[in-house]
């Protein structure tokens, strides 16, 4: 048995943790912002259709360029987009790797606004490229001066504006995203994988895109879709930026399965909706109610609500997963993040804090 110490490994990966949110079979798991429906009976049925029909042809390799499936995101995205404007990967993290490998890698930098998704510095490491945090206000909003001051301050290569933001909740404003545009020499991309979970869902940086050519904005069906365990993730941009992200993709990077699975889910998207505003009622109703209990829960726009004012996280982290309960410390202090659940998680959730802070 050898140990990674021994191994001939890069020297900018030693020491390194890998992306780790612990994976507990509790009965209520509040804790990676998965969608809390399972995948509908119907819904199911129809994806299981498409992929019988594709399966006789899985002796050739799948559509390289994934036409009808580009074509089905333009639709449901809507903004007038055309499928020459859309990238698709297994997750959007995939899709933000393929971005980072074409337009960043060693000798280049990643600036984004932190708190903000643990993934990002991971994956600037991954192709060597320097990763620049630059903190947010108290409040975790973000400001056009603000923006345009870091961009300037820094000149990074590559803008990361996770909006609404893992894991604070906060959704940025559209002068925002046009400041760093304006501001930045290199590519800016919104990462949106939380947009159908906003208050006002007509606020999305795809209507800044014509404006743009280097703004890119990523959505994933992992959230809205109730679709995390298919992994399918996806971009709209220039057509010139998508012929920069074919470039880096390994050939046939979307299986043929993959492909017909989120084409037959797509054909569902108001239902998938219609879970997703049911959703949105259960993360307002636990920013309302944790507030009733004199904690501090931050304005939210994702599936998810970052609560401060808890005075132990650790012990209430713990006191909630004995009650079955999996929630999310993501290191900032006195505060946990909990996923929006059905409305019966959402009910045991709510019933333990308010034990909790009883005790
Ligand atoms: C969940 C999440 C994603 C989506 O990841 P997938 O790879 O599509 O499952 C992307 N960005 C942020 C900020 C997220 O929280």
């Amino acid at each position: 048995m050898t140990s990674l110490d021994d191994l001939p490994i890069r020297d900018d990966l030693r020491g390194l943790t890998p992306y780790g949110a612990p994976q507990l079979e509790v009965p209520v798991r509040l804790n990676v912002n998965e969608n809390a429906y399972r995948v509908p009976e119907a819904v199911a049925l129809d994806i299981v259709q498409e992929i019988a029909r594709a399966l006789p042809e899985a002796n050739r390799y799948p559509d390289r360029d994934f036409d009808t499936l580009r074509g089905a995101f333009a639709d449901y995205l809507g903004h007038g987009l055309e499928p020459a404007q859309i990238w698709a990967g297994n997750g959007s993290n995939e899709v933000l790797q393929h971005v980072l490998q074409a337009f960043g890698g060693p000798g280049r930098s990643l600036l984004s606004f932190t708190p903000t998704y643990s993934m990002y510095p991971l994956l600037a490491q991954g192709v060597g490229m320097e990763w620049v945090p630059v903190p947010r206000a108290a409040d975790f909003t973000l400001t056009p001066e603000a923006v345009r001051a870091a961009i300037a301050e820094h000149d990074p290569d590559v803008v990361f504006l996770c909006s609404p933001n893992n894991p604070t909740g906060t959704a940025i404003g559209l002068d925002v995203v046009e400041a760093a545009a304006e501001a930045a020499r290199g590519i800016v991309l919104v990462d949106e994988a939380y947009a159908e979970f906003a208050h006002d869902r007509s606020q999305t940086a795809l209507t800044l895109l014509e404006r743009f050519p280097r703004l890119l904005v990523s959505r994933t069906m992992s959230k809205a879709f109730a679709f995390a365990g298919i992994r399918v993730g996806y971009l709209a941009a220039d057509p010139a930026v998508i012929d920069a992200l074919r470039l880096v993709r390994l050939p046939y990077h979307l299986s043929a399965i993959t492909q017909a699975a989120a084409i037959a889910a797509l054909r569902h998207s108001d239902e998938m909706l219609a879970r997703v505003d049911a959703l949105r009622e259960q993360r307002d109703r636990i920013v309302d109610e944790l507030a009733a209990l004199g904690l501090q829960p931050h304005p939210s726009d994702a599936n998810f609500v970052l609560v401060g004012g808890i005075a132990d996280p650790a012990r209430t982290f713990r006191s909630l997963l004995d009650r079955g309960i999996l929630v999310r410390d993501v290191g900032l202090p006195g505060t946990l993040r909990i996923t929006a659940g059905t409305p019966g998680e959402t009910t045991a959730l709510l019933a333990a804090m308010a034990e909790l802070l009883a005790e």
